[in-house]
């Protein structure tokens, strides 16, 4: 980030921002929209192509069922109308790495319309929900990729196909986002609903998850749109927040001196932290769509909505609630819980596995911080880290039952992130239980007495406040392994009765 365009963290104060994005997700199937090649990541350029891929002559699309039920999943999952009846239409336009000319798409008759996501944005005591609204989802095919790399295709631009024909769900927001920050809410939000239910991978570095994002700026107040610009093609969060800032800025500098802001396609480089203009705005017309004569129209029975509804698993929204009602967290911590299903399932089976819902706040608690600290440290994911959610359940009840200490349970939590174990064996090998018998936290309670008379004369007098820090130095005579509850207990009788 230069210092030269300074990314501002608020929305420009002249200007309300109006935000609407468009993303594009892969679908996870075995093989293409309309043809039996494989999808297939990481093979030799145009291995797993077919002849539809190739268009050659003669050749017709066979869509694919799967991928209509995983856009059904999608739909359900954001609250859609799944529409019984939807068109394939004929996108066109040149380019090489387009063999048909044009790309089958959805148009007119989309497969879903509207539906809506919650997205929490702020975070902590500042945390709030905003109901951010889709205008649609429709299904097309990806394109293959143009190759310039000089090192692979010297002077010359090679063509790969393999990801020609690719399923894809298009998701458009309504223009809902009023920052860029609520912009990265939103698609966070996407991306872990289409994770939730195994719709998508949505991998944003392998180019699964991309974003177009459209951008506007208009007078606060003000319940017009202003005219918008659009960034296409952002697939990292850190990309989508920076080129927005920047978009941001370059609008209001045009309508600060009194220009008018031009529609157009924008390219941001990274480099320099700025936007550019790529192309003035094609318009719809310029793609001559059309129905698309190989295709008849996609025809969805209520019968066939209900059998996907019925293998959805249970979604985040509704699991974030169960946590509030049976477990008694917080909204904040079963969001935090919920955000990913394997997360969620490690943190069920580590409450089962400690005996229940009495256990479910303290190791709500220890996942959230501990256990997310560490493998955000190490960018693991929970279901890639070797930590079971038996041995944290072990962990944390050792240390609710006061076996050990939270000081000497917290580094075992990364230790088990980073290579499993059983930390029952630790603590007994390493001499982590925690002190509550009389003999050494006695001494170590008398001692701090004996040492602290002002602040033991204070505590006597009424001030609560000062046992905490006469608790405070038990423990570090004890290196952090005396039993809180055993030292509380300890210091308010002896020095009740002293
Ligand atoms: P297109 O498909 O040509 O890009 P759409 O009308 O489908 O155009 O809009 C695409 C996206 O742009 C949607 O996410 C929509 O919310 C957003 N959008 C439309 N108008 C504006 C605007 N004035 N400011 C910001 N976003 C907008
Ligand atoms: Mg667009």
């Amino acid at each position: 980030m230069s210092a030269a365009h300074p990314h501002p963290t608020h929305p420009h104060p002249d200007y309300e921002v109006v935000i609407g994005l468009e993303v594009h997700t892969h679908l996870r199937t075995a093989s293409k929209l309309f043809s039996p090649a494989p999808v297939a990541y990481g093979e030799p350029p145009n291995h797993s192509v077919s002849p539809v891929c190739l268009a050659l002559p003669g050749v017709l699309p066979v869509l694919n069922r799967r991928a209509v039920e995983l856009a059904i999943r999608a739909g359900l999952a954001v609250h859609g109308e799944i529409r019984h009846h939807s068109v394939f239409a004929r996108k066109n336009y040149f380019y090489p790495d387009l063999p048909k000319g044009y790309q089958i798409s959805q148009y007119e008759e989309p497969v879903i319309a509207g539906g809506w996501l919650d997205v929490v944005v702020g975070e902590g005591k500042q945390a709030g929900t905003i109901r951010m609204h889709l205008t649609r989802i429709h299904m097309e095919e990806d394109a293959g990729k143009s190759i310039h790399d000089a090192a692979i295709a010297g002077d010359a631009t090679h063509v790969d196909l393999n990801r020609a024909g690719v399923p894809l769900l298009e998701i458009v927001s309504e223009p809902d986002m009023r920052s860029p920050a609520q912009a990265v809410a939103y698609l966070r939000t996407l991306r872990s609903v289409l994770r939730y239910i195994d719709v998508s991978d949505a991998d944003m570095e392998r180019g699964h998850f991309r974003c177009d994002v459209n951008i506007s700026l208009r007078p606060h107040g003000s319940s017009e749109l202003g005219t918008r610009t659009e960034i296409k093609n952002l697939n990292s969060f850190r990309s989508v927040e920076a080129a927005t800032e920047a978009e941001i800025l370059r609008q209001a500098e045009l309508l600060d001196d009194g220009e008018p802001v031009v529609q157009a396609t924008m390219a941001f480089d990274p480099d320099t932290g700025r936007t550019r203009v790529l192309r003035l705005k094609e318009n719809a017309d310029d793609y001559r769509y059309f129905p698309d004569p190989d295709l008849v129209p996609l025809v969805i029975s209520e019968d066939d909505i209900e059998a996907v509804r019925a293998a959805l698993p249970e979604l985040a929204e509704a699991r974030c609630e169960r946590y509030q009602r049976d477990f008694g967290l917080s909204e904040y911590d079963a969001r935090g819980l919920t955000g990913s299903r394997e997360l969620a399932e490690f943190y069920e089976a580590a409450v089962a596995a400690a005996g229940g819902a009495d256990r479910a706040k303290p190791i709500a608690n220890w996942v959230l911080r501990d256990v997310q600290r560490a493998l955000n440290d190490r960018e693991l994911e929970i279901q890639n880290a070797p930590i079971t959610a038996k041995a944290l359940a072990d962990l944390v009840v050792a240390v609710e039952a006061g076996g050990t200490t939270p000081q000497s349970a917290r580094p075992l939590v990364a230790e088990l992130v980073e290579k499993g174990g059983d930390p029952l064996v630790w603590i007994r090998e390493r001499g982590l239980e925690a002190l509550s018998d009389d003999g050494a936290l006695g001494e170590a309670v008398d001692a701090v007495i004996a040492e602290n008379a002002d602040d033991v004369a204070r505590v006597r007098a009424g001030e609560q406040k000062v046992l905490n820090f006469l608790m405070g130095q038990v423990m570090k005579r004890t290196g952090g392994k005396a039993n809180p509850k055993a030292v509380r207990e300890m210091l308010a009788e002896r020095i009740g009765s002293a």
